[in-house]
């Protein structure tokens, strides 16, 4: 077949990253970046990183409201995939460009396929939320990576198209641990295992005024001079921040984003993880690292479910974080950090080649 792929943001490049090798085996692929991140930190440092070729088509559409930026890319998108004669379109996620992808290919009669279906919070103020929901109900394949995915699409009565093929992400982890056994492979600073926590934050829940006050202060509670807290911070978070002015808390370091591989090494050799990224709390959860999501809630359910208690949706309250620390990752303890280094491993599950077959229909469809 011949596919569209049409991402835009970090983590999209870096689950195509996982996805590429596998679809062109098997298919033809037009790969269209909408340029919805476009700053090297966060999208040009990752081609390199991950190996992904040019894309056939940079949209460079960045910047603006939700609503502007994707009227902004089916302007752009409906001319190009008329043109592409593609059988169909993939979409991936939760974003702007995924909304985008999916209706544009809907709109002009090309079959979509959206990876990672089925994911809810339950919550439509959430824009990621929106962006989800109509992309599965647009779609003729629906990519679960998850059972509780496959159970929320059914309970929207969406059953047919619906694959399970896991977590296109752990596919990559599994990948990467093995060169990031030893801290000197990415950590920032080369910090030693279990002497620092890892934060990241940029959902737009936690970038209001009174959400961006909460989580410093919550950091700063649990941030000591023996373990301070490395916060990688998102651009579009950090204009906030420096939009308020609000003081960073001692003993919080604000770094610039990480590429792929030092994001994980941060995780692998942190001694917890404190975020609100989808993709981290798993990554996290699979590296066997406690983590606090700093969230109300998760689509993630299994990642907090399978953890064994080591990974806690805590919203943004700080006794709990501090709670959640000293049962999970006490203060002084950093063996746990460095065995978990030396020993952990990822199973890949094979999720690439999963889609990749089930798009060239020798995949039967499975556990729904
Ligand atoms: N990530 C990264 N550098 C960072 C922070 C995160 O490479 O400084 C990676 C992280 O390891 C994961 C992905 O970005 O693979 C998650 O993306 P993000 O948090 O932007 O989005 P979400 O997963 O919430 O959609």
């Amino acid at each position: 077949m011949r596919i569209a792929t049409v991402v835009g943001t970090r983590p999209q490049l870096i689950k195509l990253a996982a996805l590429q090798p596998s679809l062109r085996r098997r298919h033809e692929e037009v790969f269209v970046d909408t340029g919805q991140h476009w700053d090297d930190a966060l999208a040009g440092a990752f081609f390199a990183e991950l190996g992904l070729p040019q894309p056939d088509h940079s949209l460079g559409i960045g910047g603006g409201s939700g609503v502007e930026q994707i009227g902004r890319m089916l302007l752009a998108l409906e001319p190009l995939l008329a043109a592409a004669r593609a059988d169909a379109v993939l979409v991936v996620g939760d974003t702007n460009s995924t909304l985008a992808g999916a209706l544009a290919g809907a709109k002009l009669g090309i079959p979509v396929a959206h990876v990672e279906a089925g994911l809810r919070s339950f919550d439509r103020t959430m824009p990621e939320e929106v962006n989800r929901v109509v992309a599965d109900h647009l779609s003729r394949w629906l990519f679960a990576p998850t059972p509780t995915a496959v159970a929320d699409l059914r309970a929207e009565g969406i059953t047919e198209g619906v694959h399970l093929v896991g977590d296109l992400m752990q596919d990559l982890v599994a990948r990467i641990v093995p060169e990031v056994r030893e801290p000197e492979a990415g950590v920032p600073d080369r910090r030693h295992s279990g002497t620092y926590l890892f934060a990241t934050i940029h959902r737009a829940e936690n970038r209001t005024p009174e959400a961006v006050r909460a989580w410093l202060a919550l950091l700063g509670d649990v941030a000591r001079p023996e373990r301070p807290v490395i916060l990688a911070l998102h651009p579009g978070t950090r204009a906030v921040l420096d939009g308020l002015g609000a003081p960073i808390p001692r003993n919080v370091e604000v770094i610039d984003p990480l590429g792929y591989r030092s994001s994980i090494a941060a995780q692998l050799h942190a001694g917890a993880v404190l975020t609100d990224s989808g993709g981290v709390q798993r990554e996290a959860a699979w590296l066997h690292v406690p983590c606090l999501v700093l969230r109300g809630t998760t689509e993630w359910v299994e990642s907090v479910a399978d953890s064994g208690g080591r990974s806690v949706v805590i919203g943004l309250d700080s006794h709990a974080a501090w709670e959640s620390l000293a049962r999970l990752a006490p203060l002084g303890d950093v063996d746990a950090a460095v065995n978990r280094a030396r020993t952990v491993a990822v199973r890949p599950v094979g999720a690439g080649e999963r889609i990749s077959a089930a798009l060239a229909g020798v995949a039967p469809e499975v556990g729904v």
